[in-house]
């Protein structure tokens, strides 16, 4: 029987490197992971009927406990640095935060704040208050409120205005955004009825017309921020769908996803209708996300008419939804952005998206020359160049919009599969594009500090090839 080499967890606890990781770790959790990784052993043997020496058990033991106390340790979320050239990255967390931001955030996770107590009076306050001044002022509303993302903001409109009744969305609009957002599926969780009308490419104001009952609750606009639908299309126009609404004493709202308060045409994107346009056309309420154009971090701002937004704060469901202090700070300092003035030079989302190419060339012209420095040893093997491409916004706006940008292309002359791995299992992880053959770093989306980290970290990965 193989087992008996199977070393005891006592003295396994004895070993020095255990020992050492018991004074980083709790004590149960090294004992813990001691005995589960005897058990993992255990079961290969038997499964496989491998021998081992006691020694070898020992180690092997040894070794795979600390690894996993070590990856306790670390946690699992890890800083990425984005080469991809799409800015709003929803697998990489989206929006990254101003220096300011993150300090604003630091400053009061550290202690107490006045999250719900009003200092002046000496009372109980809301949450929902400190945000709502700056909300306003940006956007024109009459009321604000903010929750934890724009699913919960539009799951939170219909459920407040709209529970048992109908909803009427155009089929154009049915749309899905990554990661399970689905609007017939946030529909039925809040217990409004989805009544499509017109057809997946055109929609005409009198389907809507025809589409009223006495149970029609509210009429929805969605914003299409991920796809377009070309061709032989007409959508109903917002002013069309305000007036209907107003004739009819129905509430007209409107799901706009990245939400931007900055029209971005002077710096060659496509006009978007930005929050302050909504309102200014009449919309009742406008949802949209805090961590998507408006480049702070994850949130759902709903704006509109006070006395809709009042109901909802008498919904029980807001509870469930609510944002915490750290959103609060965030949003907050993201938002002074904007307050401050030239956004588009303060806000890191819009600072990426407007950047001028010339200035994108000199940089990935620099990046260039220190890749190809630290590159030395591989003459002759890979060929480094700059070269133009087209960048994303990502995060499920401007679909079709290409932004031209600058990147460095590295033909590797072998299947870059083994190098990305590489690349993404440093730490810092580095995230390329990739094409046949060859790897490409978009400078668009780093950062000043990631830009001199690139060619250390690809000669780690390099050299661990070899
Ligand atoms: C992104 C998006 C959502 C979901 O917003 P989250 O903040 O990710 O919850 C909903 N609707 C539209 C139109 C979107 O673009």
């Amino acid at each position: 029987m193989e087992l008996k080499n199977l070393p005891s967890v006592d003295e396994v606890l004895k070993d020095a490197r255990i020992q050492s990781m018991e004074k980083v770790c709790a004590r149960n959790l090294v004992v813990q992971a001691v005995r589960d990784e005897l058990e993992v052993l255990r079961a290969e043997i038997l499964n496989t009927g491998n021998r081992w020496t006691r020694e070898e058990a020992r180690e092997r033991v040894v070794a795979e406990a600390v690894r996993r106390l070590q990856s306790l340790r670390q946690g699992s979320l890890k800083k990425v640095i984005n080469a991809t050239g799409v800015v709003l990255h929803t697998n990489l967390g989206r929006a990254p935060l101003s220096p300011e931001t993150a300090e604003h955030i630091a400053s009061l996770a550290q202690g107490y704040c006045n999250l719900e107590m009003d200092l002046e009076e000496g009372k109980r306050g809301s949450r929902y208050r400190h945000l709502e001044s700056i909300i306003l002022n940006l956007t024109g509303a009459e009321a604000a409120l903010v929750v934890n993302n724009n699913a919960a903001a539009v799951l939170l409109v219909l459920n407040t205005l709209a529970k048992d009744r109908e909803v009427i969305v155009s089929r154009g609009q049915l749309v899905e955004i990554g990661g399970s957002f689905r609007i017939p599926e946030i529909m039925a969780l809040s217990g409004a009825k989805l009544v499509e009308v017109g057809t997946t490419n055109k929609t005409y104001i009198s389907d809507f017309e025809r589409a009223v009952s006495s149970d029609t609750a509210l009429l929805l606009a969605v914003h299409t921020s991920n796809y377009r639908i070309v061709g032989f299309t007409h959508e109903v126009p917002l002013t069309e769908l305000v007036s209907l609404g107003r004739r009819l004493d129905l509430p007209v709202v409107q799901d706009l996803g990245s939400g931007c308060l900055v029209d971005l045409s002077p710096w060659g994107l496509e006009a978007e209708p930005t929050v302050q346009e909504c309102i200014k056309e009449g919309v009742d309420l406008v949802t949209f996300s805090g961590d998507k154009l408006l480049g702070g971090p994850q949130a759902g701002i709903i704006v509109g008419r006070k006395r809709l937004i009042d109901a909802m704060k008498q919904n029980h469901l807001l509870r469930a939804l609510r944002v915490d202090k750290l959103t609060i700070a965030g949003l907050e300092a993201a938002l002074g952005g904007y307050i401050a003035g030239e956004p588009q030079n303060k806000v890191p989302v819009l600072r990426m998206l407007t950047r001028n190419p010339a200035d994108l060339e000199t940089m990935a012209g620099r990046l260039c020359h220190a890749i190809k420095e630290e590159l030395q040893g591989w003459d002759g093997q890979l060929e480094v160049k700059v070269i133009e491409l087209n960048d994303k916004v990502g995060g499920g706006a401007y679909p079709l919009q290409e932004l031209p940008g600058y990147g460095i292309e590295i033909a590797l002359g072998f299947d870059p599969e083994q190098l990305v791995h590489r690349l993404r299992t440093l730490e810092p992880a580095l995230l390329p594009r990739i094409k046949e053959g060859a790897i490409i770093i978009s400078v668009r989306t780093l950062q000043a500090e990631e830009m001199d980290l690139v060619p250390g970290l690809l000669r780690r990965a390099l050299e661990a090839l070899q």
